[in-house]
Order: C-alpha cells, then sequence, then structure tokens
C-alpha cells in the first residue's frame, strides 16, 4: 500500500482536524526524504505511539548554508513513497515550497544559547532554518507527539528548548541512532560516498566509541580525543570541523557525573558527516 500522500496545507488542516476532534493522538515525523533505516525507526515508534502518523517530506532550503549541499540532496519521492507503504502511515505530507515560503514569508524562529554552538559556529543560519520549519511543521500537521533521531543530537537539543520556551502543546520523542552493521550512522548523504569512502567512514563512530569507553573508564579527555582524531585523521577524513565532549542537554563544557556527549563533524569524501555517542562522566 502506498502512503496517501497530500501536497497542500487545507488539505492536511481538513484531516487534522477531523482527527483531533475523534480524540486521536497525532505523529508527526518530519524528514527531508530520501528515506533510510534511520527513518524508519522514526515512523516505527510513532505508528506503535500514535493513532495516526504523518510523514513530512520537505528539503527545507532555509536550513542550507551551502547551495551546492541543497542542489546535491538526493530527492527520491517515489521510492520514499514506497518505502513508506508497510507502515500503514496515514498521510505523506509534501509541501509546496512555494506554500511554505511564499514571498512575502519575513518570520524566523531563533533558538539562543544551545543553537549558537558547534554546528551552529560552522554552519550559520542552519538552526534557524531548522527551527522555524519545525516550529511550522508541528503546526501545520497537529502533533501531539513528533519523532527526531538522536543521530542530530543538537537538533533535537534546538527543538526541545524550541518546544519548551514556545510552550508548543507537543511531547518530543527522541529515537536512537540507527547505524549500519559496521557502525556507521545512516544518513541520506552517505549516498555522495564513493564505495572507497562508504568502507573507511566506520572508522569515524569507531573513533567515537573508543573514546567514549575510555572517557568512561576514568581515561584523559584531550588525551582520548585527540588519538580519536588522529584515528579520523588516518581513516582518510579530510578535515575535522569539530570533535568534542559537551553536556548532553546544554553542549556548554561537561559536567562531572552528568551524562555528556561526545560529538563530531568531518568531511569524507567531500561529504561532511556529522555522529555523536552517549559518555556517562565519572564523578568528580
Ligand atoms: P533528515 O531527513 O536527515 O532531516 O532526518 C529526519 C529525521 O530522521 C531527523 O529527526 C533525524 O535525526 C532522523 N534520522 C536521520 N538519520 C537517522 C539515523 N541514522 N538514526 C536515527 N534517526 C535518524
Amino acid at each position: 500500500m502506498i502512503a496517501p500522500i497530500l501536497r497542500s496545507l487545507p488539505e492536511l488542516r481538513a484531516l487534522t482536524r477531523q482527527w483531533q476532534a475523534e480524540g486521536a493522538v497525532i505523529g508527526a515525523v518530519p524528514t527531508m526524504g530520501a528515506l533510510h533505516e534511520g527513518h524508519l525507526g522514526l515512523v516505527r515508534a510513532a505508528r506503535d505511539e500514535c493513532d495516526r502518523v504523518i510523514v513530512t517530506l520537505f528539503v527545507n532550503p532555509r536550513q542550507f548554508d551551502r547551495p551546492e549541499d541543497l542542489a546535491n540532496y538526493p530527492r527520491t519521492e517515489a521510492a520514499d513513497a514506497e518505502l513508506l507503504g508497510p507502515f500503514g502511515i496515514d498521510a505523506l505530507f509534501v509541501p509546496d515550497p512555494d506554500e511554505i515560503y511564499p514571498p512575502d514569508h519575513a518570520t524566523t524562529v531563533s533558538v539562543g544559547g544551545v543553537s549558537s554552538l558547534l554546528e551552529g559556529l560552522h554552519r550559520p543560519g542552519h538552526f534557524d532554518g531548522v527551527a522555524t520549519i519545525v516550529t511550522m511543521l508541528l503546526n501545520m500537521t497537529r502533533a501531539d507527539r513528533a519523532y527526531f533521531g538522536e543521530k542530530d543530537w543538537q537538533q533535537l537539543m534546538v527543538v526541545r528548548r524550541l518546544v519548551e520556551d514556545l510552550k508548543l502543546p507537543v511531547t518530543i520523542v527522541p529515537c536512537p541512532s540507527v547505524r549500519t552493521a559496521e557502525g556507521l550512522a545512516l544518513s541520506s548523504r552517505n549516498r555522495r560516498l564513493s564505495a572507497d569512502a562508504l568502507r573507511r567512514a566506520p572508522e569515524l563512530p569507531a573513533a567515537l566509541f573508543a573514546a567514549a569507553a575510555r572517557i568512561e573508564r576514568g581515561g584523559d579527555v584531550p588525551t582520548a580525543l585527540s588519538d580519536a582524531a588522529g584515528r579520523i585523521g588516518a581513516a582518510g577524513f579530510s578535515s575535522i570541523e569539530y570533535l568534542e565532549l559537551r553536556d548532553a542537554t546544554t553542549l556548554q563544557a561537561p559536567r562531572a557525573g552528568q551524562p555528556a556527549r561526545l560529538l563530531v563533524a568531518a568531511w569524507l569524501d567531500g561529504v561532511r558527516l556529522i555522529d555523536n555517542v552517549a559518555v556517562i562522566l565519572p564523578p568528580a
């Protein structure tokens, strides 16, 4: 069964108004398409927990900081609709960019603090684009629950902050990163890696997991990070934009005994990959 595709806001609103009147719990899974098992994990969780599930597919131009990344982003709508078939979702919402951003569109949602670090420093405007589209998608879908991947950890923290600060009536549900058997986090951008790069890419998570284990055992953090950077470089990554241990929620400096996150962004074969793993810091 192919998921029913909706393309206009009035169509979506008519449906969600009816679902709300019926008292249904509505789940939303925002995506940019080129779906893979990582996305499907979110859909599975939504299907399990909600009465109605809307998957959104929109390659949001406002969150791309490099025009070539937007131009090269994979677009596979027909295959995506087919992949979603077995899940029996209630709607695949594929909005028209002109309806999302009409010429007189003038509102930007900007989340302070957590947006300004790491990805925010390296991708100016990215999180403003994310926060603006997520706000619109949550409003448009009338979601009670919305599903986001831990793969994009900082994005998840930005969205949580946004929902809390704007008092949006939605529960944000985090879903674990889905990886290949070799450990590489699934990503739509992995499609742009050569076969050789795909063989080398799992060194990125391997270096992260090894560093996390050392730090959890009480190892010296700077040494663990520099060894991880060496391993990532040796695998053929051309540059590391950041490799940082941060507090899991604020993404500021980590605190002893608190959940932390080891986050990385690095380039391989002309493709920018990001990943992150959990670290429980030993007590001081
Ligand atoms: P994207 O289409 O890349 O914008 O991703 C849509 C949603 O899927 C986001 O919440 C991502 O964090 C999530 N996602 C992407 N890749 C993965 C993965 N490998 N594991 C879990 N969630 C993922």
